[in-house]
């Protein structure tokens, strides 16, 4: 892909032109801008945007973000005044691999088209698999992807009794280190998932290969006896570390009672973080409601995208978002969650804003009303008045995805056309 770079002295030299000369400019200046999103209500959380601004692209980076541009400066002009204009959205708990069609999913296919131009890969491919997803799935990829390395060296392959995943001898963490290091931009921590027995081993050891690479640890856990989850947020994971599917029934995070636990509440004022990983089996609204009601919001709210998610109960990030939206989330703490929460939980502070050059991964979103219906994990569904749909997508400051024809004239207008030449 090839490297872009703003150059601002090309806004510089327009804005004097168009000071100085206005009606000149109009004629003979060219743009400087390649796409200016016009009119839209953005929210950016970083930047404590929340209201109608414009939005300047050039050489795929954010260019200029104010009240007002011209519309002069600009190759293409895209009025988004219907549309909430966000960051480019990320993911941070998706699945995509290269071992075959069972289940992978084509990042671009799936993210991009929901507004997501980041997705972490979480932990589907461990040291051995890495340099091969990378190469056919990662480098391939319009979507930027991150990923989370398995601390099992063989990755997701495998969680049956005897399978690699419950085999410590797979857990290898100097190899798990020395993959972390050589792809320091793509790698950014280190996952443990679907350990059984009833020992600490993995945990302990991701939470050492994250320490080493000095990176970001994920885990998905279940309890067993002598391996409770109180000891996992409060002694296990240190500050930082992201405790991921915590609205699912597998960890006990509310009492009989639907009282958020203590220990909950003191692992957050410790630094753990909670992300949502709806997934087929891990979000329920018969914990995230009563939870969110008492105050006990997620950090991140991601998908845990794949083949089988996606269908039951449609693990999409905009359904996700949208469940929380009706759960009584407003649009600004969602946003805050899937964009500047995410960034900083993996320590990419320079994604999920619109920051003036910062690339320009933008998602041009519609708020619908109405009535719409959601599903989730524990076969119970939620009635609700909104929902969020991708109307478009930018991803380095090209066009990926415009379901509402936003980008393109009316057919009519597009100009004479023949096919006898
Ligand atoms: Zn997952």
């Amino acid at each position: 892909m090839r490297v872009k770079t703003f150059q601002p002295w090309r806004a510089l030299l327009l804005a004097g032109v168009l000071a100085a000369f206005p009606r000149a400019a109009t004629t003979e200046t060219a743009p400087i801008y390649d796409l200016l999103l016009k009119n839209g209500h953005v929210i950016d959380v970083k930047n404590g945007r929340n209201g109608r601004f414009d939005i300047a692209v050039a050489d795929g980076r954010i260019a200029r973000v104010a009240r007002r541009i011209p519309s002069i400066g600009a190759k293409q002009v895209v009025d988004v005044g219907d549309y909430y204009v966000t960051p480019g959205l990320i993911d941070l708990h998706s699945h995509f691999d290269v071992f075959g069609p069972w289940l992978s999913l084509n990042p671009d296919h799936n993210c991009l088209r929901n507004g997501v131009t980041t997705a972490v890969d979480a932990g589907t491919s461990g040291w051995k698999g890495f340099e091969a997803f990378k190469e056919k799935t990662i480098d391939r990829a319009q979507t930027r992807v991150l990923a989370l390395l398995n601390i099992v060296g063989a990755g997701m392959y495998g969680s049956g009794e005897g399978g690699p995943e419950n085999d410590v001898n797979e857990m290898d963490v100097e190899a798990a280190v020395r993959m972390v290091r050589k792809y320091p931009d793509t790698i950014v921590g280190i996952k443990t998932a679907h350990y059984q027995p009833a020992d600490w081993e993995a945990v302990d050891r991701a939470v050492k290969a994250a320490e080493m690479s000095n990176t970001v640890l994920m885990v998905d856990f279940h309890p067993k006896p002598g391996r409770g989850y109180e000891e996992l947020i409060l002694e296990h994971m240190q500050p930082g570390a992201i405790h991921t599917h915590f609205y699912g029934r597998l960890t006990p995070q509310i009492d009989e009672n639907n009282k958020v636990q203590d220990y909950m509440w003191k692992a957050r004022r410790r630094g753990i973080l909670f992300d949502v990983g709806h997934g087929s089996g891990s979000f329920w609204f018969r914990i995230a409601v009563p939870a969110i009601r008492q105050g006990f919001l997620p950090d991140t709210i991601s998908t845990d995208i794949h083949k089988n998610s996606i269908m039951l109960p449609r693990a999409t990030l905009l359904n996700v978002m949208s469940k929380f939206l009706n759960i009584g989330m407003t649009l600004e703490q969602v946003i805050e969650r899937t964009t500047v929460n995410s960034a900083k939980a993996i320590r990419r502070a320079e994604l999920g804003t619109l920051d003036e050059g910062a690339v320009a991964d933008i998602a041009v979103l519609k708020l619908e009303r109405g009535r719409f219906a959601f599903l989730d994990s524990g076969r119970g569904k939620h009635i609700g008045d909104k929902n969020l749909r991708c109307a478009l997508t930018v991803r380095e400051g090209e066009i990926v995805w415009d379901s509402d024809a936003l980008s393109v004239d009316e057919w009519s207008r597009t100009g004479a056309y023949s096919n006898f030449k």
